[in-house]
């Protein structure tokens, strides 16, 4: 019997950093009538999760926010909907120190892959506290822009990877989003938010079910089925909205 659905954000049930559409804001919200829900991403809450999504949900009629769970950057941060606000229950940052080092191992290594654009739209590389994220075109890339992107740099995504690897082992990368890349402490990943959501919640994985378009391995969602949760692999929101309706249905 599963008793929390969660979901990765970017093409799991948005089009990438785009607003969640109103068919989406009301099956998460009857989803809610039924089981805690929780949103699991790399991005950050303030300037994205919130706005694209939570936002939405909060739209929708008679909506029960109690039960949402909202852990962006990989779950090094967690919001519960406490006495009519958001609150954070908790954070975990990167020092100034590592910082600058991942900024340079990122910079270096995507100048020598030639995949740093010379106008990009907005910060090709954010700060986002607890997480350093590599946006190809620069955060606020056009979606059609950034799909066109990811289909031709396929393969140099992974080099990429590969390179940045080399130079700070001592960290995590991995491939996120639609042309991002994230770099965290060690051990900071979905699996991480998993484990800090059913210590915080009790519940046991076996009663968690997760939906994610990047299952397969090196993918962002990958630890989360690695560590044992199950999955359902989705490629475009609309493949999560059409399992909720059969959810919704049965619940
Ligand atoms: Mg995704």
């Amino acid at each position: 019997m599963k008793k929390i659905i969660a979901f990765d954000s970017d093409d799991t049930i948005v089009l990438s950093k785009m607003p969640a559409t109103p068919r989406m804001a009301g099956l998460l919200a009857e989803l809610l009538k039924h089981y805690d829900v929780c949103i699991i991403s790399g991005t950050d809450f303030e300037g994205v999760i919130y706005p694209n999504t939570v936002r939405q949900i909060e739209q929708v009629p008679g909506v029960d926010l109690s039960r949402l769970h909202i852990m962006p950057t990989c779950g090094t941060r967690y919001y519960r909907f406490q006495d009519g606000e958001w609150r954070l229950q908790y954070q975990e940052d990167l020092t100034e120190e590592q910082k600058a080092r991942i900024f340079e191992a990122i910079e270096t290594s995507a100048k020598e892959l030639d995949m740093w654009v010379d106008n990009p739209a907005g910060e090709i590389i954010e700060d986002r506290l607890s997480q350093v994220t590599y946006s190809a075109l620069g955060q606020k890339a056009t979606p059609e822009d950034k799909y066109a992107w990811a289909e031709a740099n396929k393969e140099k995504r992974k080099l990429l990877n590969d390179a940045v690897k080399a130079r700070i082992p001592e960290f995590e990368i991995r491939t996120a989003g639609t042309t991002s890349l994230d770099v965290t402490k060690p051990g900071i990943d979905k699996a991480y938010g998993m484990k800090k959501l059913m210590e915080a919640t009790g519940v046991t994985k076996e009663e968690i079910l997760f939906f994610g378009d990047k299952l397969e391995e090196g993918g962002n969602d990958f630890p989360v089925k690695n560590m044992g949760i199950d999955c359902i692999a989705v490629e475009r929101w609309e493949d999560t909205a059409y399992a909720l309706e059969g959810i919704n249905a049965v619940s």
